[in-house]
């Protein structure tokens, strides 16, 4: 199966729209993308209206106005660094057009003296003279109808201009076939919908302000298509689950005993019903597919490791994938000292191990020897072979694809798989990602555990901060300082982290370490040994430290230019902290020149430590895309549908999705050939390949 042809026009590179080079090209790639179909999906961000259109002598300045001039004559500039000018007038006054590195003879052609036109742009004043610089409408009177009066503004990137970007999207959009109907009928009548490609063309050509709600019927139905095909992908994936049937695990009972027992602390209420939930799911004959939902520091490794036990105690290996070397070394860490003292083998096979030392870790994999295997993306790679893989625990989730998730289940035959996550993510975006997956959630903190005292400070404070650190150094603490992303840049961002390390080594001597994503996998491992046995006192780090590192011992952390980081980011990078016993302190040192979002974001983090009040502020504050970091992980990314504000048609689509399956699981009835097509319109891949072998 390969995408329809009818779709081929879609896919092209977008230089096959008249007047499309390779200028062009670059910059629709920044704003949209390099094909036909991204263009479609960048939707209008607002109207021009042309509908104003005075004469001269009654004409508003700082307006759109459209005029009806005829062309007197044309001043090309003296120098180059002046703008070309064309004088023109009506019968009540005189206007002057007024164009920069434009060519004469371009200009001759469009706007030759001793004729009318229609012409339309803001209206400026300049030394007393009436101006409109660079017209975006030229027309000669005779198309006056076919001028759009009204007509869309796009989000636009420097270089490319709103009359080049509505020609070009205009372009894209005489390229767009007529689909066959993927939509239920009835649904579509109930709706008010219209079909797809007038949909498209109705969205491209907002009337009004209103027309650009994401509520306007035309939107919606674009919208729907998009969540349905997303919702189709999550009940193939499901349904092929589903058909291969999981093993039975009974565990061991005398095996989960020892198990507790060897636990240093008694689990929270949360953490035993999840272990329950878990354990019920694994004796089924069918595969769990289940998410562990917990904020940081609320113990999913815990229940990770009882659930490991489990699969141990069956016969059955299990797999824990981390997003990080650190982590999954930190894994290692923990869950070797839990598991020795139960017997049971743990090894780690990351992208670092190599020659004779990884082909030693395959083989324990392999002869089953290794109960429990720790690892990053190295996981994935084809010669890594289980004996009997039970169970795979995906920490983190959010770093990974959905892809990536079923790639790694294939390894074992039909094994049960757990998704750990500490975003609290919001019911609408689990739909969206997860489809129907069962959800454990950590609801409470390990006893023990006290809030920690988060203020602001603003960086002007930021020697009265290098004092308080001093003091509680003397005290023997121990200090995060979190240097702060630079536009995004790794690059820049260890700048900034290597000058400050440099600062507080002059300042705090030896005991200081820095800890980057660039390091090599050793120097991590050991500056991130040191501070967790106590060598260094202030660990200087970029983020890398975000996701799961745990020094129980570790009660201050200072985050610089903290009005830079997202809430999320900030709530998971104060989650290192507070995690022993010992009363814990986050300082957010900030610019005093903080816009008003961003000092909401501070208050936010100060006043709160309760991730899903904070998932929920981050979902307004930012869209939905950004708080799942889906650009990054290759989870679905939505160019048509707003989660938020589009979320009771996720739910349809949901409903709809399966029914669709119940009735037409293989997708062959005349709907269902349809709804492939729509799922290569939106590159549902997995969906595709799934339909495939199914
Ligand atoms: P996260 O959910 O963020 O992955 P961890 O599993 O890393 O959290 O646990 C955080 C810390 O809490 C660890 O030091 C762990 O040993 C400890 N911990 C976990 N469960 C309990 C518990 N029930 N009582 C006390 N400490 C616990
Ligand atoms: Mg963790």
């Amino acid at each position: 199966m390969t995408r329809p042809f009818i779709l081929d026009p879609l896919f092209q590179s977008t230089k096959v729209i008249p007047g499309v080079g390779p200028r062009l090209t670059k910059l629709l790639e920044r704003v949209a993308g390099a094909r036909v179909v991204d263009l479609l999906w960048h939707l209008p961000s607002g109207i021009i209206d042309r509908r104003y259109a005075p004469r001269i002598a009654e004409a508003q300045t700082g307006q759109i106005a459209t005029l009806t001039v005829t062309i007197d004559e044309h001043l090309p500039p003296k120098r180059q660094s002046l703008p070309y000018k064309i004088r023109c007038h009506d019968e009540t006054g005189a206007v002057d057009l007024i164009f920069f590195n434009v060519k004469g003879d371009y200009l001759e052609q469009q706007l030759p003296p001793g004729e009318q036109r229609l012409v339309s742009g803001k209206l400026e004043t300049y030394g007393g003279t009436m101006q409109m610089p660079h017209p975006d409408m030229i027309a000669s009177l005779a198309d006056r109808d076919s001028v759009e009066i009204i007509g869309p503004i796009y989000p636009l990137t420097a270089g490319l201009t709103h009359k080049v970007a509505s020609k070009i999207i205009r372009g894209a959009l005489t390229r767009i076939p007529e689909l066959e109907e993927w939509q239920d009928a009835t649904f579509l009548k109930q709706q008010k919908w219209s079909r797809w490609h007038e949909a498209l063309k109705i969205a491209h050509h907002p009337q009004s302000e209103e027309d650009l709600s994401p509520q306007h019927p035309a939107r919606q139905r674009l919208a729907y298509d998009e969540l349905l095909s997303n919702q189709l992908t999550i009940a193939l994936v499901r349904l092929q689950q589903k058909k291969d049937k999981g093993r039975v695990l009974e565990g061991d009972e005398a095996l989960h005993q020892k198990a507790l027992a060897a636990l240093p602390f008694e689990l929270t209420q949360s953490q035993k019903q999840a272990i329950d939930e878990i354990r019920s799911d694994m004796r089924l004959p069918s595969r769990m597919l289940r998410l562990l939902q917990g904020d940081v520091g609320s113990g999913k490794t815990a229940v990770a490791f009882m659930a490991m036990v489990h699969a141990a105690g069956s016969g059955g290996q299990s797999v824990l994938m981390a997003p990080t070397e650190i982590l999954a070394r930190q894994h290692e860490g923990t869950l070797s000292t839990f598991a020795s003292r139960i017997g049971l083998n743990v090894v780690t096979l990351t992208g670092r191990d190599k020659g004779k030392q990884r082909e030693r870790i395959l083989s324990m994999i392999a002869n089953g020897e290794a109960h429990i295997v720790i690892g990053t993306h190295a996981l994935f790679q084809e010669d890594v072979a289980f004996k009997g893989l039970a169970l795979v625990i995906i920490d983190e989730q959010h770093r990974f694809g959905v892809h990536q998730r079923l790639q790694l289940s294939e390894k074992g035959n039909m094994c049960d798989v757990l998704v750990m996550t500490a975003t609290p993510i919001p019911r609408t975006l689990t739909l969206t990602v997860y489809g129907d997956m069962d959800i454990s959630r950590l609801t409470e903190k390990p006893a023990g555990r006290q809030p920690v005292d988060t203020r602001l400070v603003t960086s002007e404070r930021v020697e009265e901060v290098m004092e308080a650190l001093q003091r509680k150094i003397n005290a023997n603490a121990r200090v995060y300082w979190v240097c702060p992303l630079v536009e995004e840049s790794e690059k820049l961002d260890l700048a900034a982290a290597e000058e400050r390390f440099l600062l507080m080594q002059q300042r705090f001597g030896p005991r200081v370490g820095l800890l980057h994503g660039r390091m090599k996998p050793h120097d991590k491992d050991a500056v991130m040994s040191a501070f967790a046995r106590g060598d260094l006192d202030i660990l200087v780090s970029t983020t890398v430290i975000e996701v799961g590192m745990d020094v129980p011992e570790a009660t201050v952390m200072v985050i610089e230019h903290a009005e830079r980081f997202g809430l999320s980011q900030l709530h998971q990078l104060r989650g290192r902290i507070g995690r022993g016993s010992e009363k814990s302190v986050c300082i957010l040192l900030y610019h005093p020149h903080t816009g008003a979002i961003a000092k909401k974001r501070l208050t936010t983090i100060r006043d709160t430590e309760d991730g899903f009040i904070i998932a929920d502020e981050d979902l307004k504050l930012r869209g939905a895309g950004e708080v799942l970091g889906t650009r990054q992980s290759g989870l679905p990314e939505f160019h048509l549908a707003h989660l938020e504000l589009h979320s009771a048609l996720v739910k349809i689509a949901f409903a709809d999705a399966r029914l669709i399956l119940d009735r037409d699981p293989h997708l062959l009835s005349p709907r269902g050939l349809a709804l492939r097509t729509l799922l290569y319109l939106f590159e549902r891949d997995t969906a595709i390949k799934y339909l495939r072998s199914g």
